[in-house]
């Protein structure tokens, strides 16, 4: 599979993840043009978020950390959602 430089961030990806990936990726950059290690992570638990599935091999811990950071929020979310219907079916 050919990779592809990012032109904003200069990571690769296969062509597919690449256009999604720009999108994310023009979306966090404009926000703040200094490339902070707190934008990079949140590129990442974007994409975590499935804007791209095919990245190298590389940063494997910091992928899986972000996808579990992601798992544990959706789980933090539902579970908020339940206690919100309990409460609402209680009153
Ligand atoms: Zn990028």
């Amino acid at each position: 599979m050919q990779l592809i430089p990012c032109a904003d961030c200069g990571r690769k990806f296969s062509a597919k993840a690449l256009e999604r990936h720009v999108a994310v990726c023009k979306k966090v950059n404009t926000k703040r043009k200094a490339f902070s290690a707190a934008d990079h992570r949140a590129a990442a638990i974007a994409e975590a978020n499935g804007a791209e599935m095919s990245a190298g091999p590389r940063k494997k811990k910091g992928r899986k950390a972000a996808a579990a950071e992601a798992e544990a929020e959706a789980k933090a979310k539902k579970a908020k959602k339940s206690v919100r219907n309990l409460a609402k079916s209680a009153v």
